[in-house]
């Protein structure tokens, strides 16, 4: 059997001839996750890499800042710093939007399953329990898609794991139609909360009816296990098209389901952009 230390001296030949081929790639430590931020890049200080949803100037020669250090540029991967990181490295993670693939990560035998009756077949990478589906063409990445179902291209790593067999794919619409996509605002989001458009009787007369509406939008976000934004997301449009209009909704019943939001792991911006985008959505 292959002793860890020469698994360990494979990660940067096998890092390079995949950067020959187009693919970005960067190193994964101990518990196949990427480095941490060097100091000058934590908290992103630095403005973040040219890559990122917001494209900062960072040229930080060590791997930092997740999958956006992912590159294809031999000097950067054979570089000192990098050279430390492969010795380190656990696995060869890259960035499969970059190289224009998508990757269908089935967590378990149930995921790979439903991906057998569901996808066209396509390449296919045998994982720890489950294997990844590899299709030609990029899209955005999401979590927990489906029980035990990431999407995993753009601004997003994977773990290399070899080539797998079987050939490769075009990105089915069905894999796209996977990620829920929340319209954009059509104009820039608030940062307050909006306020609710007043006047107008609640048509639901009783005070009970709101409460357990907000007590149930509550519950609903609390509850969720995965795909908490696109979950939070769909609570917000829920409520609104009940009682958006109506003008009985406050600003502590808005603070209670951004608390529920919040406390899911949702940035105070992520749910004033969820709200913005359902109103947007609803005309409100
Ligand atoms: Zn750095
Ligand atoms: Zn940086
Ligand atoms: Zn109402």
């Amino acid at each position: 059997m292959t002793q860890p230390t020469d698994i360990r001296a494979e990660h940067l030949p096998t890092a390079l001839s995949l950067a020959a081929s187009g693919v970005p790639v960067m190193p994964l430590r101990a518990g196949k996750v990427p480095f941490g931020n060097c100091r000058r890049c934590a908290d992103n200080a630095c403005g973040g890499r040219p890559n990122m949803k917001s494209p900062g100037p960072c040229t930080c020669p060590q791997p930092c800042h997740g999958w956006a250090a992912a590159t294809t540029e031999t000097d950067v991967i054979n570089s000192p710093t990098w050279v430390r990181a492969w010795r380190d490295a656990a696995a060869v993670a890259y960035h499969p939007g970059g190289a224009g693939l998508t990757v269908v990560d089935l967590d378990n035998p149930a995921a790979i399953a439903w991906a057998r009756t569901s996808l066209p077949a396509t390449r296919t990478v045998p994982t720890t329990r489950g294997e990844h589906w590899l299709y030609q063409g990029a899209m955005q990445s999401a979590n927990a898609v489906r029980p035990g179902v990431d999407i995993k291209s753009s601004m997003q790593y994977a773990r290399w794991l070899g080539p797998g067999t079987g050939t490769m794919a075009e990105l089915p619409d069905v894999v796209r139609a996977l990620v829920v996509r929340e319209p954009r605002a059509v104009r820039p989001a608030a940062v307050a909360v909006p306020a609710l458009a007043g006047g107008g009787e609640c048509p639901h007369r009783t005070p009970a009816y709101l409460e357990r509406g907000i007590a149930m939008a509550e519950q609903h976000i609390t509850e969720a296990r995965e795909a908490v934004h696109a979950t939070v997301y769909r609570t917000f449009l829920a409520v609104l098209s009940t009682h958006g209009r109506c003008g009985c909704l406050t600003d502590a019943h808005v603070a209670r389901l951004f608390a529920a939001a919040r406390a899911k792991g949702e940035s105070p911006r992520h749910c004033t952009d969820a709200w913005t985008n359902a109103r947007t959505r609803l005309g409100l």
